[in-house]
């Protein structure tokens, strides 16, 4: 992926596309002010908006949650994405959605906003270092509980990610990358930044969406890929023991894609290697990446 500094990305912003260095937003802007707003992180792959349909469906279905209304129509936001990853010039690239509820008056009453700011970055981003992906990498579980969903549901993809942001402090104190985070019952939710999924006996769980989580894009794009190499998916209700105690464990995400997982808490999972069902499945997801989304070029 491209390593472009932050000044050089080309960035649409509120309808014209710019350079990163002359991209910028209001104080008063109620996503900087409140955290108000939603985004979503997209991958291209070989000049291909990977799952582009899901993560713009998934922003106006979080954009809906909060009562803002986005003021341009899915086909729009998609052209607009296309047009700004067209200008970057990029073929393999991570895209940045953020729509915050807009300009306005001090005060948390969203009506004193009148228009969301749309703003889409086409950059790079490098989660792990490719080490992980071959040898695997090591989590811990944090004692930050994930949001409740009666307080803010974490499927809703919004601006305001403190509580991930306070989990992922305590991961990098303890010396990790990543870290599992549990629900305010107990059960497993998913990591800071990626969903979490484990292999028993050839067959896939993963915390159903109830559990406090971020049903992931990437997380159905592996489901689909199971399905069709004929191994059980399912989604459940997971303690810390299914995954001490699993065969194979791994990560998925947009800018994770797929990270084998080889030891939670001190507890080796399986071999202490990648797997053969996170392998195989790490390899389907490489191919369909280029393949399977909207088109730029
Ligand atoms: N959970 C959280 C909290 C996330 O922020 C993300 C996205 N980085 C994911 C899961 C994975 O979702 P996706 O596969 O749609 O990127």
């Amino acid at each position: 992926m491209s390593k472009t500094s932050w000044q050089e990305m080309a960035v649409y912003l509120n309808g014209e596309i710019v350079s990163g260095s002359e991209a910028k937003v209001s104080v008063f802007d109620h996503g900087f002010l409140y955290g108000d707003g939603v985004f979503e992180g997209i991958r291209v792959y070989d000049g291909c908006i990977f799952k582009c349909k899901e993560h713009i469906d998934r922003i106006y279905r979080s954009a809906t949650a909060i009562r803002l209304d986005i003021g341009m129509s899915p086909e729009d936001l998609t052209s607009a994405t296309v047009d700004t990853v067209r200008a970057s010039g990029l073929r393999d690239a991570y895209i940045r959605l953020v729509v915050s509820r807009g300009i306005g008056d001090l005060g948390l009453d969203p009506r004193k906003c009148s228009q969301p700011s749309i703003v889409i970055i086409v950059g790079g981003i490098v989660l792990y270092p490719e080490e992980v992906y071959q040898k695997g990498l090591s989590l811990c579980t944090v004692s930050v509980r994930r949001n409740s969903p009666t307080a803010l549901p974490p499927a809703i993809k919004s601006l305001n990610y403190l509580n991930n942001v306070l989990a992922r402090i305590e991961v990098a104190d303890a010396g990790y990358l990543e870290g599992i985070m549990l629900n305010h019952e107990g059960y497993v939710a998913e990591c800071t930044g990626d969903n979490i999924l484990v292999v028993t006996d050839g067959a896939i769980r993963t915390p159903a969406d109830h559990c406090s989580l971020l049903p992931g894009v990437t997380r159905n794009a592996v489901r689909d890929l199971a399905v069709k190499r004929g191994i059980p998916y399912s989604e459940a209700i997971l303690t810390l023991l299914d995954l001490y105690w699993a065969d194979e464990c791994f990560l998925t995400g947009t800018a994770a894609e797929l990270v084998p997982v080889v030891s939670i808490d001190g507890r080796t999972i399986g071999t202490g290697e990648p797997g053969p069902v996170t392998q195989a499945l790490l390899k389907d997801f490489r191919e369909i990446a280029g393949q399977d989304g909207v088109p730029v070029y």
